[in-house]
């Protein structure tokens, strides 16, 4: 190649649907309750979320509000017409045949969340609303089974039904952390507005990451000119993962699918477009179904819904329901309180303690009690919030600053002198060894005069390693 070195490289593209189930009283078409956590299977289900001929849904105008709210809340347009339309496909967990879902008008669209410490936005290209399916559990018959030796597959039909909001990505994704990150915020989003517990172990959160490698040759002429070749076009193909229940997985999935097709492209091949599942015990994917572009829903408008029309006034009221979301809450925390940017994510993370430290700020007016000391205290001694009222907490604080136990000016520079003193041990730390803890800790009880409580170090060291 005329002395040149070519040299292949890879940027992941990925693109994330998201699922999340409301939790309204009842399902999404019908009256029965939407709750099935671990209720007895087929007991909350009637004609219309078993799919019998002939049942009419009505639709659930609490789900299809909160649904807006959470295209409000991620920056969206909200159409002023939308609605519903069948999608069609064959499955056991959908036994009429077809999924109520939106195609080409759904409830919002056009948005963006910021990520990175607003140092990226990830476009938001819709949010709809649909159905959930029935849930199927796989099984294999032992020896007192009816079905020995074999496979077969149990039906619960008390999740059909479920009110489900789809948010759809762009593909503006190029790593696992960031993903995370994502869903985190999504997660936070959707729990300060109330409208879900979005618990990925409990199926109420669900992430279909979907996944392809940008190839871009660097050129590399002699020295170190490197000019790399950016196209702005999408790889011809695209894997969806499925099966990431459970939040530590999500960056080992998308991970391993990235590795598994930076191999095979290292081959010369391109990676077959599939669905493919993950496996939570072997830790890898495996291929699900292919012939993905054959798939053709067959969507039309739902016959039996009339389509929706907006005002702006509902809207405009819609708008005014909207709690003050994380970031908002998180940019006033730092001017309004004067904490630091750590402080202020630990509070806003969840919305109950951002009210109750707002709470504890407003009866200890007049008490000598700053906004930064119920921070420090709320952070690092982490009381139980719900049981102490915020009169309370902060009477201990006023009790515990008379006692002096701990002089936080001196332990601060202890804890700092400490992680100075040992970079090795602190680099081992943030590689992910949480044993090295325990010495830093130790270390810092050595130095420090006074006797301190184990977890207010560890609070220290921590923020200090931020
Ligand atoms: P489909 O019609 O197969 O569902 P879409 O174009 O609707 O495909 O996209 C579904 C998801 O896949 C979106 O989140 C989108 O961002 C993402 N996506 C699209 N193309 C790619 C690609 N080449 N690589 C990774 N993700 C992609
Ligand atoms: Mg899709
Ligand atoms: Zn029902």
């Amino acid at each position: 190649m005329d002395g040149e070195i070519m040299k292949q490289k890879y940027e992941p593209v990925i693109g994330l649907e998201v699922h999340v189930e409301l939790n309204t009283k009842s399902k999404m078409f019908c009256s029965c309750k939407a709750e099935y956590f671990g209720k007895k299977p087929n007991t909350q289900t009637c004609p219309v979320c078993l799919g019998l001929p002939g049942a009419l849904p009505v639709p659930n105008r609490t789900a299809i509000e909160w649904c807006i709210k959470i295209g409000m809340a991620l920056n969206c347009d909200i159409p002023l017409e939308s609605k519903f339309d069948r999608k069609n496909y064959f499955y056991p967990d959908l036994p009429k045949g077809y999924q109520i879902s939106q195609y080409d008008q759904p409830f919002a669209m056009n948005g963006s969340i910021e990520i990175r410490n607003r140092q990226k936005a990830i476009r938001i290209r819709r949010v709809h609303m649909e159905e959930d399916t029935a849930k199927l559990v796989h099984e294999f018959g032992n020896q007192n089974a009816k079905i020995k030796d074999q496979k077969y597959t149990l039906i619960d039909f008390n999740r059909s039904g479920v009110p489900l909001v789809e948010i759809v990505t762009e593909p503006d994704f190029d790593n696992a952390q960031d993903v995370k990150e994502y869903l985190q915020k999504i997660q936070q989003i959707v729990r300060y507005l109330d409208v879900s517990e979005a618990d990925m172990e409990k199926g109420m959160m669900r992430l279909e990451p979907n996944i392809s490698l940008h190839v871009t040759r660097n050129t590399t002429h002699g020295k170190n000119n490197v000019s790399p070749v950016t196209s702005h076009l999408l790889p011809s193909y695209k894997v969806e993962v499925k099966n990431i229940n459970s939040f530590k997985y999500v960056e080992k999935a998308i991970n391993f699918e990235i590795d598994r097709q930076a191999k095979i492209l290292d081959e010369g091949k391109t990676p077959v477009q599939e669905t493919r599942g993950w496996d939570e015990k072997k830790q890898i994917t495996v291929s699900q179904r292919s012939k993905e572009e054959a798939h053709d829903y067959r969507y039309f408008p739902e016959p039996d819904i009339p389509p929706f029309e907006w005002t702006d006034k509902k809207l405009l009221e819609l708008r005014g329901q909207l709690p003050e979301l994380p970031s908002k809450k998180l940019e006033r925390f730092i001017k309004e309180y004067n904490l630091s940017s750590y402080d202020a994510e630990i509070l806003t993370r969840e919305i109950q303690t951002a009210d109750y430290f707002e709470e504890a700020i407003t009866v200890s007016k007049d008490r000598n009690v700053t906004p930064k000391q119920l921070a420090n205290y709320i952070i690092n001694r982490k009381p139980d919030l719900e049981k102490t009222l915020p009169v309370q907490l902060v009477q201990n604080i006023i009790a515990a600053s008379k006692t002096a136990t701990v002089d936080e000016k001196h332990l601060e520079k202890v804890v700092q002198d400490v992680i100075i003193e040992n970079t090795k041990a602190v680099e081992d730390y943030k590689k992910g060894n949480e044993k090295v803890m325990m010495f830093l800790i130790g270390q810092v009880i050595r130095k420090l005069k006074e006797k301190v409580d184990v977890n207010i170090i560890k609070s220290e060291i921590e923020r200090n390693l931020k």
